[in-house]
């Protein structure tokens, strides 16, 4: 663990970060008439900004031509998130990311897999309350989401990766997921420890950071997005599982199964899926619970799918298994490819074992 040592010092040199933003309840307003929140412009946020340049700081953003609550993100939406990171990569030592909270981890997770070899800090935040509001949780998820964006320790960035920050914790971007719609603390990772917390200092756990690989970033922008989720469920129907393996140009399913990846042993089950895995549909399996592992095998409720070639998701969240989905189906790869790099932590997003 080490001290964010972020103070002002005037010889220090100016820390570059360009904030992009999306959108989301940090930069919403209540409609007159219907008194429902709706995104506004960029401006309405910077005002609420202290002078971050009498700090050493160099801010500037971009911006989403009409800023968007982040149920209507999408995989093009995220490709202009990634574009503008690849246009500006050299000229910024980091990036802020102002997003809904939302579908948060799911742009982030999709932009862990765009970015490869990505050596510089992108940090999502977003806030429960707009920047306007006396008691907004924004100014501080902003101001700390800025201040590690533009961490370095020996001229290194310290977070080379994509990161959410939110109320006082920096945490591992594909690992994460919204789980409280009502606390200020709206983000877990439970499968990864937390990769800093801001007390009065930023105390950053070194062991849990990605580390920089100096190569060159590559930007993957072909997403495949004839994908789809298949959520169990205790008396789910032959007619429900078919009507979703049946979706015309389905290419991958991620089946969301039973504590360690279980699911019903009936004939009529394994048969669908091992019909649809032989129409060339990826099928990957990840468990319900947010916090442990898939572990086909261990019961006789996951051998058969182990069997006809589901694959394992391992300790994988929902949002990060839809978007390596989408990335690795993007890929166009041989099959045993397809199952080993998905089995494979490509951005630390699930535990090797
Ligand atoms: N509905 C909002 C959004 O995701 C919620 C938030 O920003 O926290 O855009």
């Amino acid at each position: 663990m080490q001290n964010n040592s972020s103070d002002f010092d005037p010889m220090m040199e100016k820390v570059s970060v360009l904030v992009i933003y999306t959108g989301g309840t940090i930069g919403m307003q209540h409609d007159h008439e219907t008194g429902a929140l709706v995104p506004v412009n960029f401006d309405n946020i910077s005002q609420e900004i202290p002078a971050l340049e009498d700090y050493n700081f160099c801010i500037d953003s971009w911006s989403f031509d009409k800023p968007i609550d982040s149920s209507d993100m999408n995989p093009n939406a995220w490709i202009k998130i990634a574009r503008v990171i690849e246009e500006k990569y050299e000229e910024y030592d980091g990036f802020v990311v102002l997003h809904g909270s939302d579908t948060m981890a799911y742009t982030a997770s999709a932009l862990s897999f765009m970015l490869e070899n990505l050596n510089k800090p992108v940090i999502f935040t977003g806030s429960q309350l707009p920047m306007g509001m006396l008691r907004t949780d924004g100014h501080d998820n902003f101001i700390a989401s800025i201040l590690i964006a533009g961490e370095k320790e020996d001229n290194t960035p310290k977070v080379p990766e994509v990161a959410i920050y939110f109320e006082n914790y920096l945490f591992r971007a594909n690992r994460t997921f919204k789980y409280n719609a009502e606390n200020f603390m709206a983000f877990r990772s439970g499968n990864y420890p937390e990769l800093a917390h801001a007390g009065i200092n930023i105390q950053y756990k070194e062991k849990y950071l990605a580390k920089p690989n100096f190569k060159n970033l590559k930007v993957n922008t072909s997403l495949e997005t004839n994908i789809t989720l298949l959520h169990l469920y205790p008396g789910i129907t032959p007619q429900a599982v078919s009507a979703v393996l049946n979706i015309k140009g389905l290419k991958g399913l991620v089946i969301t199964s039973f504590g360690a990846g279980n699911a019903p042993t009936s004939k009529w089950f394994i048969n669908e899926i091992k019909k649809a895995i032989s129409r060339g549909i990826k099928i990957v399996n990840v468990s319900q619970c947010p916090e442990g592992m898939v572990k086909m095998g261990r019961y006789q409720t996951s051998l058969e799918l182990e069997r006809i070639g589901v694959i394992s998701g391992k300790d994988i969240t929902t949002e990060s298994a839809v978007a390596k989905m989408m990335y690795l189906l993007g890929c166009r790869l041989p099959d045993e490819t397809f199952r080993s790099l998905f089995e494979t932590s490509l951005r630390g997003e699930i535990t090797s074992q």
